[in-house]
């Protein structure tokens, strides 16, 4: 094990007892990207130059100090390129950091460069992305998941000790899951949101993806809280997250909900998941049967509810305002049109189409407000099922990761890649996924990581946290590395 392995919290001692110095980190993961990047391709972009020179000022005793982070292509970096990984962006340069960012900087984080994606966070195999697709660190030949696939790569990859990404139906967990990390999707409004790119505001969450369930304890600590400039984010106090990660979960009440094994799930992560429950019961929890009786209609919700808040966000990026603008227009309209005809990518014209059209006069009832109260009997699943439970387990995704271009030419075959993820962001509450083991290698396929969710109620990132860190504790998933 080299110094690029450690967890962010072995590091920081290492730093705080100068056993090495953060330049030496620095360089160290420079020449592992230099090593491997062209094969994974999890970076867009890396700030060398920037993340030498924070390194030499670095104050190891901030909470973060020295410590470099990995950022998905969708947050504002001031003075940084972010272009969502769509053309439509090219160019454009951010003015200001998101709130996330500017924590990140105080908490002493040295900013490493930007992460690939699918474009505007459409996707679950970072196969979306305008700049070419990232690879899987376990497989070369197998995709990262998506649509946070650089920043899972990259960690899961060790070429950074963390990274953050933005999740909406499940782009932070279920990359984590593919990649063989931790990711954690906060509760809806404990994470400030300025500074994202929006894709669908009502279900954006920003998270971290990391190596171990303590360090997403660590990255939650300097991320949550309220920020007057997102005024969806919560002014509910935010515990020290990292203070109760004892691995004593005695008399703890998991539920694991029948809906979510069932039939296509691949049966190796069915049994992985079901070891890991098996797991928890030896560790002195509770486990209770409960059932979410809404869950097979989340998916369809989710692309109704998604699609609608995408078509509107995305109507600011016009060649106005931001990035490219189609070249010799012959007028206003066709310069809008031709912008937005060369710039997005088929999978974000797809949602615009069908965005627009679910909010359309006459159809809105129909669909959009239909979906809304769907929406509401789901998030009513949970919360009573949080009356009797105090988390819940299931798998993150139903099969482990998927081979390049496997399902390309099957919108619906990728969109059911998150049918374990989505409600989560329907409801709003918190979930995590966490290693709990591998496939058996077969064919020209090596083993390849499954992950674990546990989904807590709406600020319950603590009860998650402190669940996840007891299983990680009794087994080893998180030690292993990838054969890159
Ligand atoms: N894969 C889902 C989608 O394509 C979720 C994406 C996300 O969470 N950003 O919409």
């Amino acid at each position: 094990m080299s110094m690029i392995h450690f967890s962010v919290t072995a590091l920081r001692k290492q730093l705080a007892a100068k056993e090495i110095s953060p330049v030496e980190v620095v360089d160290a993961l420079l020449a592992r990207i230099e090593a491997i990047d062209p094969q994974v391709k999890a970076y867009l972009h890396v700030d060398a130059a920037a993340a030498r020179e924070a390194a030499k000022s670095a104050d190891v005793t901030r909470p973060l100090g020295g410590v470099p982070i990995a950022i998905k292509d969708v947050l504002n970096v001031k003075g940084d390129p972010c272009t969502c990984a769509s053309k439509i962006l090219k160019g454009y340069i951010a003015p200001y950091d998101a709130t996330t960012i500017g924590k990140l900087r105080d908490a002493g984080a040295i900013l490493l460069g930007r992460t690939n994606m699918d474009e505007f966070a459409m996707g679950s195999s970072t196969e979306n992305s305008s700049w070419g697709s990232t690879r899987n660190p376990w497989s070369l030949a197998h995709i990262p998941g998506g649509s946070s696939g650089g920043s899972a790569a990259a960690v899961g990859a060790h070429e950074a000790f963390a990274a953050l990404g933005s999740d909406t139906g499940g782009s932070i967990r279920q990359p984590a899951a593919l990649c063989g990390c931790v990711g954690l999707k906060p509760t809806y409004g404990r994470v400030s949101r300025f500074g994202l790119v929006a894709f669908a505001s009502s279900l954006d969450q920003i998270g971290p993806f990391t190596k171990t369930v303590e360090d997403a304890a660590l990255l939650m600590n300097v991320l949550s809280g309220h920020d007057p400039l997102d005024n969806t984010s919560s002014r509910q106090q935010v515990p020290d997250l990292t203070a109760r990660l004892t691995g004593d979960i005695k008399g703890m009440k998991l539920g694991v909900p029948k809906e979510y094994f069932i039939e296509g799930i691949d049966p190796q992560v069915d049994a992985a998941v079901k070891a890991a429950i098996a797991k928890y019961q030896e560790l002195g929890a509770e486990i209770v049967e409960i059932s979410l009786p809404h869950t097979e209609h989340a998916v369809a919700v989710y692309y109704i509810l998604a699609t609608a808040e995408a078509s509107a966000n995305l109507a600011r990026f016009d060649g106005v305002r931001y990035g490219t603008r189609a070249e010799k227009p012959t007028g206003v309209l066709d310069m809008y049109g031709r912008t937005r005809a060369e710039g997005f990518g088929p999978e974000v014209k797809r949602r615009i189409i069908l965005g627009t059209y679910v909010l359309s006069s006459g159809y809105a009832d129909a669909y959009y407000k239909h979906a809304q109260k769907v929406q509401e009997l789901i998030r009513q699943d949970f919360h009573k099922a949080f009356e009797k439970v105090d988390a819940i387990l299931t798998p993150t995704s139903p099969t482990a990761a998927f081979k390049a271009g496997e399902r390309t030419a099957s919108p619906l075959q990728m969109y059911l890649a998150d049918i374990f993820t989505i409600a989560v962001n329907l409801a709003g509450v918190c979930g995590i996924s966490l290693p709990c083991g591998f496939t058996m290698p077969e064919g020209d396929t090596p083993r390849l990581p499954i992950g674990l969710q546990i989904i807590g109620p709406n600020w319950g990132e603590e009860t998650i946290l402190r669940a996840g860190h007891a299983y990680e504790q009794s087994t080893g998933w998180h030690k292993e590395l990838p054969p890159i």
